[in-house]
């Protein structure tokens, strides 16, 4: 039987289904609510074009990285891409996991550290938050020194939480856990504060970032940044040619002219305040911390709220067991699409 060349430890792993991506009101994957503008397509038409198809693209998309690290405030030569942030935590996983290695996370946090911790042969440690879903930093750190993890993953701002660790906290981890850290800042835009500006001061330390929640999620981007010596390790477990020739020129037009994405961060965290204010008067609704571009709510009946809302054609993420019993994650969405989930929310 061909199946008995399978892995046996995929056997009950599930394919990931995003699920209809065809409700009005798409509020369920914190995208960015407004595509670029049409002068902008109509230049990225342009060098469409005139693109060089039969070549493959620049294996290290060099230009990419000069202009993010331009972005970013960092050297160059600190800079990866991936084919979406995604493609950087798996290449991270495959760089340093031996099958059996552990790697802590906390829970909840982004679903991707697990499995591609999973997928790489390594052991996911989840490490739950706290009742106000905070992470209590110190038994992190001890859990991942006794467990002796080789890899920490951790979001700031986490998603779904929204939760936030202090910089001090950060550094902390940094410093006291015996392994690499991996912060991915996927929302540094929405929050405001990075630890970048540390990558060549630790030698445990990569950061990730990714254009998918600024307005490009569509040309699947994102970046990982970190000292030349994990750089050099990094580079070993690369696919060659990972970031397509179309995605690397219009990533060049956009990142020439930051104030698309500065514009698109303001319009969004606008809408976040105006959100969260509305929603914050609507009896029976819990808000939590909200720095990162969608609100993490509790409410008394999650699942029929969210049933509710698509029967209007509008999707919000829905949580129905673990910590986040009865949480909904709603994406910042625009004036108009905010108004409607605030009409149909109640
Ligand atoms: C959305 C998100 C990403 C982005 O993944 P891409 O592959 O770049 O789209 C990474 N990390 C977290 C925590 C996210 O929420």
């Amino acid at each position: 039987m061909v199946q008995d060349f399978f892995r046996e430890d995929l056997s009950d792993f599930e394919s990931y289904s995003a699920g209809r991506t065809d409700y009005k009101v798409r509020l369920n994957a914190n995208e960015s609510f407004s595509n670029l503008d049409f002068e902008t397509r109509k230049e990225i038409g342009k060098v469409i074009e005139n693109s060089i198809y039969n070549r493959y693209p620049d294996p290290e998309a060099l230009e990419v990285c000069a202009l993010y690290a331009k972005y970013a405030n960092v050297k160059n030569i600190n800079v990866m891409a991936g084919n979406g942030s995604d493609e950087c935590i798996q290449i991270i996983a495959h760089t340093f996991l031996n099958t059996g290695d552990k790697v802590a996370m906390q829970s909840p946090d982004f679903s991707m550290y697990g499995l591609y911790t999973k997928v790489a042969g390594g052991i996911p440690i989840e490490f739950p938050l706290g009742p106000a879903l905070e992470l209590d930093v110190k038994g992190f750190i001890n859990m991942a020194n006794s467990e002796k993890v080789k890899i920490v993953f951790l979001s700031n701002p986490d998603n779904p939480t929204g939760n936030i660790i202090k910089r001090e906290d950060i550094i902390k981890i940094i410093e006291e856990c015996k392994c690499i850290v991996v912060i991915d800042e996927a929302y540094f835009e929405f929050y405001g504060e990075s630890i970048l500006d540390k990558i060549d001061f630790y030698e445990n330390l990569i950061v990730l970032r990714t254009c998918s929640k600024i307005g490009l999620a569509a040309i699947r981007l994102g970046f990982m940044i970190t000292n030349n010596v994990l750089m050099s390790e990094l580079k070993k477990v690369k696919p060659p040619y990972n970031v397509n020739s179309i995605t690397q020129s219009i990533a060049c037009i956009i990142l020439k002219r930051p104030e698309i994405i500065y514009n698109n961060v303001k319009n969004i965290i606008a809408e976040r305040v105006y959100l969260w204010e509305k929603l914050s008067n609507i009896d029976g609704i819990k808000l939590y911390k909200a720095k990162a571009n969608f609100i993490l709510v509790e409410v008394s009946n999650a699942l029929e709220i969210k049933e509710k809302l698509l029967k209007q054609s509008i999707n919000v993420r829905c949580y129905t067991s673990g910590k986040l019993v009865n949480c909904l994650r709603i994406t910042i969405g625009s004036r108009e699409e905010n108004n409607c989930l605030l009409k149909n929310i109640i």
